[in-house]
């Protein structure tokens, strides 16, 4: 049993932007050598997520109408007030979806359902460049 983790960072807008970076975790993992285990993908964020969504427009847009229903920027949030801050939405969206998650691996293969993808969602207000990390315990 090994332990390997990798750092990545991406760059995103913001705004509550969807990222693919399955192709980036499945590279990450071909590097570490190991062939079966779990993969931990984690935001080192408070207003970014990780989770597995069906990748497509209509998915990302529905997903994007919810969140700007549910926690609108110009709603009033304690940590703006309290912080002279402005993206109070940003930190709750992310930490409903969560910084990590575990995905199974076989054959040095993620074991993904065929439409699942591996996405990071940026809610903060401005472009930023995010710092990552892939941690893998295996053989
Ligand atoms: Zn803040």
């Amino acid at each position: 049993m090994s332990v390997v983790s990798k750092k990545f960072q991406i760059d995103s807008k913001g705004a509550s932007e969807v990222i693919d970076i399955t192709d980036t975790v499945g590279k990450k993992l071909a590097e570490s050598g190991l062939k079966n285990g779990i993969a931990t993908v984690f935001t080192k964020h408070t207003t970014a997520a990780i989770t597995i969504i069906e990748l497509e427009k209509g998915m990302i847009m529905d997903l994007q109408a919810l969140w700007a229903k549910l926690l609108p920027a110009t709603a009033t949030y304690q940590h703006n007030v309290l912080n002279n801050d402005t993206n109070g939405h940003s930190h709750v969206s992310a930490s409903i979806i969560g910084p990590s998650l575990v995905v199974p691996f076989e054959a040095g293969k993620l074991m993904l359902g065929q439409w699942q993808k591996i996405v990071m969602i940026d809610f903060d207000s401005k472009p930023r460049t995010r710092d990552l990390v892939l941690q893998i315990i295996g053989e």
